[in-house]
């Protein structure tokens, strides 16, 4: 059976953590939304020029010019086996737009689709959110909370400096958590109603979250 993965959940609920490890261990590609359109533009190709044209003034890409991307991301071979879609869709309207891409690819093809909810309360991710560390040479990205840092100040893979990104504070995480609540609320019932949502409880660590996902594919999703 294809296995067909989406992951919705807000910033900081840890869900592209858990993403990367489930490709790992299931051997389908992570795709995520962001990086996806990034690279596109990079591409210089005619639908990253267009998608360009919008992010580039702070707009939104029209939700036809994304669903084709996606589309052609998800048409390629090796998604043939299945895919873990991050970040897409965000709202009814790109559910709309991925179910009319799924009914085209699929059409011959014996898959599942699976959508896992990262829950988590608005407290517990504005806690992560203001603790979040980043470092400014490699990326890497840490928890004061969480993780125990020798020097909180240091990146402890390159040794570069670890800031805080200007929009980790609680009243930009608060807009930014009621924003995207207003956006997914309708996406998770959508597919809660067609029984396709598996909820996780994101506010626990890492390892028993990826247990809990894991036990959640075996029970679910057929193999
Ligand atoms: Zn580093």
């Amino acid at each position: 059976m294809k296995k067909e993965f989406i992951f919705i959940g807000p910033p900081g609920s840890g869900k592209g953590t858990q993403t990367i490890m489930l490709s790992k261990e299931f051997n389908l590609p992570h795709i995520d939304t962001g990086s996806l359109l990034r690279e596109e533009i990079a591409s210089g190709s005619q639908a990253g020029k267009l998608a360009d044209s919008y992010i580039s003034k702070g707009q939104l890409a029209p939700i036809t010019l994304v669903a084709s991307i996606i589309k052609n991301r998800i048409s390629k071979e090796d998604c043939k086996n299945g895919f873990i879609l991050d970040g897409y869709p965000r709202s009814s309207e790109q559910a709309e737009a991925l179910d009319d891409i799924l009914k085209e690819i699929d059409k011959n093809e014996n898959a599942q689709l699976t959508v896992f909810y990262f829950e988590i309360g608005q407290d517990k991710l504005i806690e992560r959110l203001v603790n979040r560390r980043s470092c400014e040479k490699c990326g890497a990205i840490y928890n004061l909370k969480t993780m125990k840092l020798k020097d909180e100040n240091t990146c402890e893979k390159c040794g570069g400096k670890l800031i805080r990104r200007d929009d980790d504070t609680e009243e930009v995480a608060i807009k930014r958590f009621e924003t995207y609540f207003k956006q997914t609320a309708p996406l998770v019932d959508l597919y809660k109603k067609r029984n396709q949502l598996i909820t996780i409880d994101a506010s626990k660590d890492i390892n028993t979250i990826y247990k809990d996902l894991t036990g959640a594919i075996k029970e679910n999703v057929h193999s």
